[in-house]
């Protein structure tokens, strides 16, 4: 743990991005809309930092879960928006 918050800090003072660009382009990633240079250095950080590594990990489940959901039943628009809030709250 205290390895991972050293790389994480080492990484978000000299990283090539930092972690607001980070979750910027996890929102294209989900989405399929980055470049893969995008999506290259988006890997070396989350590679890096555990806090956007676990964000990517649960954006990708959420979208899964609504992928799943959206094929049966409606899921609830404030669940939704409380997992997201976490993932903002996170950084
Ligand atoms: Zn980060």
């Amino acid at each position: 743990m205290a390895t991972n918050l050293f790389s994480w800090i080492k990484q978000s003072v000299f990283g090539k991005i930092s972690c607001k660009k980070c979750l910027e382009l996890l929102e294209l990633i989900t989405d399929n809309e980055a470049s893969s240079e995008e999506e290259k250095r988006f890997r070396e950080h989350i590679n890096a930092c555990l806090p956007c590594y676990e964000s990517f990990n649960l954006e990708k489940s959420i979208k899964e879960m609504l992928q799943t959901k959206l094929e049966k039943k409606q899921v609830p628009e404030d669940l939704i928006e409380s997992i997201k809030l976490k993932i903002r709250n996170h950084t």
